[in-house]
């Protein structure tokens, strides 16, 4: 990087790094980006058109390959070579890391549900949690401009629960399937309404990336660009200002400061050469994903930070959030047996059931006090290792059944949110380091009755509704069995949140930390609560939000 003057380094090139690195450089700043994975490209690389059927085990997970034999995550999963990390004693957290150009955004669900004034003022409501330091209506214009860039489809639904875009923002939603309309047509009798769901996938072309062609699996990656990904828009976009540079297998370590306590820049280790590199920059913003960004800062202490970088709060670590998650589902009669055709569309739900229930709350009738929401699953899907159900037998009557059954089950994935807790957090493992010698996470994690309660309240309302549509669950799981660990939902928050002060957050309402005016944290970490909506397209909003912020600071020569 001899010939490259650049000014601001990102760690990481995932959703929040990718977003600030095309954000500063469509605003004229020389920014070069570390990211720890290896190079990807998408176009090339992408197995979009195989099917399970070709793949070993008819593509099941396996321990390397966690969501099937032809997931995008070419490096990573819910365990990394060489990474490892540390769970507490009685406590269980799992950590899915994506060590590649572009991060997890390479097979993410691309589910994209703004928060709403209601999601950022819970603190205020209940008396639990925190507030963010700004109003919905301070970040409503970002949400615009992100959705229009990344590419959202969906309607505006008049629900409180789902803010509405600005005319003519989001992409047409693909039309329903029989199995949602079913559902739909069940749970209105129940007073809960269903709504297209928004999904950063293209229906429409938009720049040089193509529209949907609804027939490929999006877990494997789009090489055609419809399904939002760093690697096939904004990082070749950031890069066609001639103001990106990027390299790949750069692990960092730590984040530099002289003696006056400024950020000077970061050391990273080369991991193809094992040798240890310094670079120096004006700015340094962290993107590494929540927790990632939280360990480089407590691994960064000097005698000016005893605790770890920006945490003279002592928060940094702490208020680590997942969103709740349990699994519920069930053979649909009314779906058997019929005949099979191409149900078009996108790879993931087209309606899904969005939170109802805020007037019930605000009147005090439930015992839980945050919203959630499910995401369905249910139709003629690619075949895979699991395509048989629970059927029993053998030869022809099997298959028979099999056939019977294709596409008549249906799934509800609660994903809910959760009120942030002292006993669930991270901090850094006292004996454990990585094949680099950097000291690893090490989780807290403990559910409280908040979610326990929603989860219990969310499995009987889906028994409801599967009743209607004369299916039948069985007997219902206790919410202590039913609930997913902590981390398995992968909407890890929180842990170097924002504030309106220093004495109890780590970073301003711009992600820039107070210890530090040079130092940016620009993903989840910053969030002060964890919304049933899942994180990322927030997480994308706020750092092309921040880092408009941080281009107009630079200019007018302010840090
Ligand atoms: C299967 C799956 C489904 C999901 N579905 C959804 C969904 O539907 N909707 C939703 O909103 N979210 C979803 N998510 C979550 C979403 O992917 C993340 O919230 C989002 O990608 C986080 O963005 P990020 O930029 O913080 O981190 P990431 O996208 O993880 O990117 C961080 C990058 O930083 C790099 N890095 C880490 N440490 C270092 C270091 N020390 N030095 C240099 N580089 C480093 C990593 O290698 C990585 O490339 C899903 C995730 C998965 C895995
Ligand atoms: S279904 Fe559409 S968005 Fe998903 S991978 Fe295929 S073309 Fe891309």
């Amino acid at each position: 990087m001899k010939d490259f003057d650049f000014e601001v380094l990102v760690v990481g090139s995932g959703a929040g790094g990718s977003m600030a690195a095309y954000e500063l450089t469509k605003a004229g700043h020389k920014v070069l980006m570390l990211e720890a994975g290896r190079d990807y490209d998408p176009k090339t690389e992408t197995p979009m058109f195989k099917r399970n059927g070709e793949a070993p085990l008819m593509g099941a997970g396996t321990i390397d390959k966690d969501f099937g034999y032809y997931d995008a995550t070419v490096d990573g999963g819910w365990n990394v070579p060489n990474e490892p990390y540390t769970a507490a004693d009685g406590s269980e957290f799992l950590w899915w890391r994506a060590r590649m150009l572009g991060g997890r955004t390479n097979h993410w669900g691309r589910y994209s549900l703004r928060f709403s004034e209601h999601d950022f003022k819970g603190k205020s409501r209940d008396g639990l949690g925190a507030d963010w330091p700004f109003d919905y209506e301070d970040i409503a214009p970002w949400y615009d401009k992100t959705e229009a860039l990344v590419g959202v489809c969906g309607t505006n639904t008049g629900l409180d629960d789902m803010p509405p875009s600005s005319d003519g923002i989001l992409q047409p939603p693909p039309k329903p399937r029989i199995t949602e309309l079913l559902i739909a047509a069940a749970a209105k009798k129940l007073g809960i309404p269903l709504a297209p769901m928004h999904r950063a996938v293209l229906t429409r072309p938009l720049d040089n990336r193509a529209a949907c062609f609804y027939a490929t699996p999006c877990g494997h990656g789009c090489s055609i660009g419809a399904a939002f990904q760093t690697t096939t828009s904004l990082i070749p976009m950031a890069k066609a200002t001639g103001n990106l540079q990027v390299i790949t297998d750069a692990m960092v370590k730590s984040v530099d400061t002289d003696e006056n306590g400024k950020v000077t820049g970061v050391s990273y280790v080369d991991k193809k050469t094992s040798t240890v590199h310094q670079l120096k920059a004006k700015v340094v913003i962290l993107a590494a994903s929540a927790c990632e960004s939280a360990r480089l800062l407590l691994n960064s202490k000097s005698a000016r930070f005893p605790q770890g970088l920006a945490n003279s709060s002592g928060q940094v670590g702490k208020n680590l959030m997942d969103s709740t998650g349990a699994n519920i589902g069930a053979l649909v009669p009314a779906l058997q047996g019929r005949p099979i055709y191409n149900e078009d569309g996108h790879t993931a739900n087209h309606l899904f059931i969005p939170w109802w229930g805020h007037k019930a709350q605000e009147r005090k009738e439930l015992d839980f006090p945050r919203g959630y929401h499910f995401e369905i699953g249910g139709r003629f899907s690619e075949p895979n290792s699991g395509i048989a159900g629970y059927v029993q037998g053998y030869g022809p009557d099997l298959k028979r059944q099999v056939k019977q059954n294709y596409g008549a089950y249906i799934g509800f994935a609660l994903r809910g949110e959760m009120v942030p807790n002292e006993h669930c957090y991270m901090d850094i493992d006292p004996e454990v380091k990585d094949k680099w010698g950097i000291p690893v996470a090490r989780f807290h994690w403990k559910w409280s009755e908040h979610e326990l309660n929603q989860v219990a309240h969310g499995l009987k309302t889906a028994k409801a509704i599967f009743a209607e549509m004369g299916a039948d669950v069985g007997e219902l799981p206790t919410p202590e069995q039913a609930i997913l660990k902590g981390g398995e939902i992968i909407h890890e928050v929180g842990t170097t949140r924002m504030g309106a002060s220093p004495k109890d957050s780590v970073t301003n309402q711009w992600g820039q930390s107070w210890d530090c005016p040079n130092l940016f944290v620009m993903d989840g970490g910053v969030f002060a609560s964890n919304p049933h909506k899942n994180c990322t397209l927030t997480i994308m909003t706020l750092a092309m939000r921040n880092s408009s912020w941080l281009s107009a600071q630079l200019k007018q020569g302010a840090i």
